[in-house]
């Protein structure tokens, strides 16, 4: 049968940061191969699926060359002879093989490159592309949210919030919002030039600008500014990734040397909601304080977004939805390890109405599997960095293949995100 899984390989590649990750190939009978690179965070929440890394010498412990032989000689004979479009019953294989909570057995990373690189050999076996394949109907692009001004873990400064994002939401289109995004990175270059000097242009992880500032307030005016340079006033909105759970410890959030308090530090996104034109909050507390999320989301009037907390997983998002905590749900399917559990995530935070925002991670590479995954799900947003750097573009520039490919029947959710 053409679609029967013959052969399953993999190797180890490097990431964006320099360190090595999974990329999984598998072949079916008719001969089409599937694969898919695996990506990896640095702020990464404490309730993810494991990354299973060699430890040793070798790339100070970071190989993946045990993920690589468990690929070959431990999931290989398992699913060789599967239906590669029966998804369901290949990640649940490989869950029942792994038999961990938390895929530490055989490694988030070799699972979910088996996971994706079967749904690709599914699409490309019946001639579809990955986001059609995932749903025929899919014809919603995603608002970039583009990593402008990166801190945190992610770059060598000292902003204590890991990422400033400017998102065209008045936007005609995906090619448009691009266009925007371009243009504001590249006057937020000539700005941050202008005021703090040529070391201030210098990048992050995420190909965003990583300039030597302190508080979050600097950032955000030199972005608001950059805005304004570029003409964009009515189309472009902000977003934050504020990461909280790196700069929390025994109770405080340290934010520019002072510490808050759970209430004092929501109070404190009000009045950066107040002064600037903020939609959309990340991480704004630790990856354990559903409560604090839940008063967050209560009084703050934008998308407040789970990603430590909920890691893209089915039951802690089940139980921030029953606490109110968030409104939306940072997606990134290396968290959980599996295409079906990631997209059983999506499908109940849509059904719940929360947002769903499509993510790449901080060490990526040059694969865009989430772009069509983004569209295939139609969650409408998506953050993948700077509109710079290889493996950000990567994703950005399959999206603008895709709206093309879609032709007049490319939407854009211009205006709205999807808010409780
Ligand atoms: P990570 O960062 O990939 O390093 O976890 C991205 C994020 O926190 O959203
Ligand atoms: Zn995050």
């Amino acid at each position: 049968m053409r679609y029967s899984v013959t052969s399953v390989r993999a190797r180890e590649i490097l990431d964006s940061r320099g360190n090595p990750t999974i990329e999984v190939e598998i072949v079916t009978e008719g001969n089409v191969l599937g694969s898919a690179a695996i990506p990896s965070g640095a702020s990464t929440g404490m309730y993810e699926a494991v990354e299973l890394r060699d430890g040793g010498k070798r790339f100070g412990g970071k190989g993946v060359a045990k993920a690589v032989d468990i690929v070959t000689n431990t999931i290989q004979p398992k699913i060789k002879g599967m239906d590669v479009r029966r998804q369901n019953e290949i990640d649940a294989k490989l869950i029942e093989l792994d038999g961990t909570e938390n895929k530490s057995k055989l490694g988030g990373n070799a699972i979910l490159g088996v996971s994706i690189a079967c749904a690709r050999a599914a699409a490309a076996s019946d001639g579809l592309r990955l986001y059609e394949y995932i749903d025929r109907k899919a014809s919603l692009l995603p608002v970039p949210f583009f990593n402008v001004i990166n801190g945190g873990k992610h770059a060598g400064n000292q902003l204590d919030f890991q990422e400033f994002m400017i998102a065209p939401i008045g936007a005609r289109s995906f090619r448009e919002a691009i266009q925007i995004g371009a243009e504001v990175y590249q006057a937020l270059k000539t700005q941050l030039q202008k005021t703090y000097g040529k070391s201030s242009i210098n990048v992050g992880d995420e190909g965003g600008f990583a300039p030597p500032l302190r508080k979050p307030e600097e950032a955000l005016d030199i972005i608001y500014k950059a805005i304004q340079n570029a003409g964009y006033m009515a189309e472009v909105k902000i977003g934050l990734d504020v990461a909280s759970s790196t700069f929390y410890k025994n109770g405080a959030y340290t934010v520019t040397e002072t510490e808050y308090t759970t209430d004092e530090i929501i109070d404190y996104y009000r009045e950066l909601v107040a002064a600037y034109p903020i939609i959309s909050i990340e991480d704004p507390l630790q990856e354990e304080d559903y409560e604090g999320f839940a008063e967050a989301t209560r009084v703050l009037p934008t998308q407040v977004v789970g990603d430590d907390l909920f890691v893209t997983n089915p039951k802690r998002l089940a139980k921030g939805i029953e606490m109110g905590a968030c409104n939306a749900l940072l997606w990134k399917v290396n968290q959980i390890g599996t295409l079906t559990e990631a997209l059983e995530a999506a499908s109940l935070a849509m059904k719940n109405k929360y947002g769903v925002m499509a993510s790449h991670r901080s060490g990526d590479t040059e694969d865009p599997w989430v772009a069509d995954l983004s569209v295939g799900i139609g969650c409408g947003q998506i953050k993948s960095g700077a509109p710079a750097r290889g493996e950000r573009t990567a994703k950005y520039n399959q999206l603008l293949r895709i709206e093309e490919w879609l032709g007049s029947n490319a939407r854009y959710p211009k205006g709205s995100l999807r808010l409780r």
